[in-house]
């Protein structure tokens, strides 16, 4: 079976109504990476970032795959699918992908402040100050903070050497270390980057780059991997 790999950041969820970061009715003109999404920020103000944290959450109980995600799912009937996912979404899951890597962590889990192996699954619910793990310890977002380690960065570069064929959708590509699995990718294999504002990459064999949005470019291009 072909391997397909398949890098997704905000974009792909854009259209079930969860806000990207960087484009002009981003949730960062709300907030500012420095007060939510930094290790610093948790130190200054933790009730600030739960709070953050647990209106994505609500949020995020509210809203339901799009037609990117449901197509993606479809392509495993005929190939080896791996998403890497920088989205901390659970809309993958939801659509019912079976291999997702989330690379920032995940908004339905918290962790201990003390010790990281002890993650829980919380759903949709809040978290507040006084809310401890196991051993007594405040629970912080599963979630990979901006200047924080991707742990899992280098198991993503691994599947992305891999790859037949590499998908890229609804990233600005800004983010590191995410932002530079493109350049893992087999220099034959076929890469496909969709993303309305279709942003130029430098340095990468057969490329195409697709502007459109998810829900329109990624149905589009399955239906021709389904038929070839
Ligand atoms: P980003 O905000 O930097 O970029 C979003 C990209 O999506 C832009 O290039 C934009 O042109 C594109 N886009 C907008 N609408 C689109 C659509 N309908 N279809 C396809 N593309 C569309 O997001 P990023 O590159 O993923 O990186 C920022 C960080 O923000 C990531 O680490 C991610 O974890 C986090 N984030 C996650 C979520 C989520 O979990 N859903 C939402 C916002 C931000």
């Amino acid at each position: 079976m072909k391997k397909i790999v398949v890098l997704t950041g905000a974009g792909v969820s854009a259209e079930s109504g969860i806000r990207t970061f960087r484009d002009s009715d981003g949730m960062w003109e709300e907030y500012s990476i420095e007060e939510v999404a930094t290790y610093d920020a948790w130190l200054k103000n933790p009730a600030l970032v739960l709070d953050f944290y647990n209106k994505r959450r609500q949020q995020l109980a509210k809203v339901k795959p799009n037609a990117a995600h449901l197509a993606l799912k479809q392509l495993e009937e005929k190939y080896d699918v791996t998403i890497i996912t920088q989205n901390v979404d659970d809309l993958h899951e939801r659509a019912g992908s079976s291999k997702i890597l989330h690379l920032h962590g995940e908004l339905t889990k918290v962790r201990s402040t003390v010790d990281q192996n002890l993650i829980y699954d919380i759903g949709y619910k809040d978290v507040g100050l006084g809310d401890t793990c196991e051993s007594g310890h405040q629970l912080r977002p599963h979630i990979v903070w901006f200047g924080e380690a991707v742990p899992m960065i280098e198991h993503a570069a691994e599947i992305v050497a891999e790859a037949d064929v590499f998908m890229v959708v609804g990233t600005s590509l800004l983010v590191y270390p995410a932002a530079g699995l493109i350049y893992y990718a087999p220099p034959a294999s076929a890469k496909y980057l969709i993303d309305p504002a279709g942003m130029h990459v430098s340095r990468v064999a057969n490329l195409e780059v697709i502007r459109k949005k998810a829900g329109e470019g990624v149905p589009e291009l399955v239906d021709m991997l389904m038929n070839n």
